[in-house]
């Protein structure tokens, strides 16, 4: 009678027990779905959202002038980073100067299954915008005046620093010598050598150099080509990025006065890939090519003379 009872007892406790196990089955079941195929879920959305980012960086990089580019760079870049070709939605804005990527993928769950859930859309978007920079570090001290360029095609800069120079190049543009950190020859040359070390904003008021800088402007010149030993030769179309022959040129709003000491104001800066240089007494020729180009840095919706930075937006 005992035993029976002890019996009994064991059999209501094997059903508890069997409930138990069920219950703590289900609880484990549930959690091992979320930690897998949360985990799995957690993954994609890193690897969309950097997808993303890269996408959209790389596209930007073809605006404002090439919206169709851009769209297919950052395409590309999309799917190099494994996102389905499908996945992928590009917008350009109207003016062209922000792209938007969306990529979206479509998970196939693995325990959550269990409860209904077999696919999850994962999605993940990312803004760039391109636009002028507005303070650059490393400049050269050549003052340009303000103008309309044309990229890609070759200028000769005169360095004025008398009036019959200034008449003679009027059209394919002039540059003064700008006084960056300090005045003299030496310091002149050491920033078109190396670059100003300091960092120039768009609204800065900077003071012009009235020496004679026909020698220091085509010292410092040849020194940067020289400067250049990248194989092959670097060229305005196709060069190594940090390369001494691209110059960053401040922009100012006015022509520099070739004598006295005076302030300009800074509007805008450029990028000048640097082919030669010719001096003799008072005056330097330096010969280049202006070009689009993006360095890090801040950008702003100014005046734009082809020197850009980009960023990632929200
Ligand atoms: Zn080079």
């Amino acid at each position: 009678m005992r035993w029976r009872t002890s019996m009994g007892w064991l059999r209501d406790e094997r059903g508890s027990i069997a409930a138990i196990l069920a219950l703590a089955m289900g609880v484990l079941l549930s959690m091992t779905a979320l930690v897998v195929d949360g985990g799995l879920l957690y993954l994609v959305r890193a690897r969309l959202a950097d997808a993303a980012d890269a996408s959209a960086l790389a596209g930007v990089q073809e605006l404002p002038e090439n919206p169709e580019e851009a769209e297919l760079v950052a395409r590309d870049f999309a799917s190099r980073n494994g996102v389905p070709a499908g996945g992928v939605v590009v917008n350009i804005s109207d003016n062209w100067h922000r792209i938007e990527v969306e990529v979206s993928q479509t998970v196939n769950l693995m325990f959550a299954r269990l409860f209904g859930f077999r696919q999850v859309e994962v999605k993940a978007k990312s803004c760039a915008r391109v636009g002028p920079v507005r303070a650059v570090k490393g400049a050269v001290p050549f003052g340009v005046e303000r103008q309309a360029f044309e990229y890609g095609v070759q200028y000769t800069l005169n360095y004025v620093s008398n009036d019959k120079d200034r008449e003679n190049g009027r059209h394919r543009g002039n540059f003064g010598a700008l006084a960056l950190g300090g005045t003299g020859g030496g310091t002149y040359r050491d920033n078109i050598k190396y670059g100003y070390s300091g960092t120039l904003h768009v609204g800065d008021w900077v003071e012009t150099e009235p020496g004679r800088m026909a020698g220091p402007t085509w010292q410092g010149v040849e020194y940067r080509i020289n400067q250049c030993d990248h194989v092959p030769g670097c060229s305005w179309n196709s060069f190594v990025p940090g390369c001494p022959r691209l110059v960053y040129v401040p922009i100012v709003d006015s022509a520099i006065p070739p004598k006295g000491r005076d302030y300009v104001q800074i509007v805008g800066f450029a990028a000048f890939f640097l082919e030669g240089v010719e001096g003799h007494g008072s005056s330097a020729r330096v010969t280049g090519t202006f070009i689009r180009t993006v360095i890090e840095g801040e950008c702003w919706d100014g005046e734009d003379f082809g020197l850009r930075s980009c960023r990632l937006v929200e």
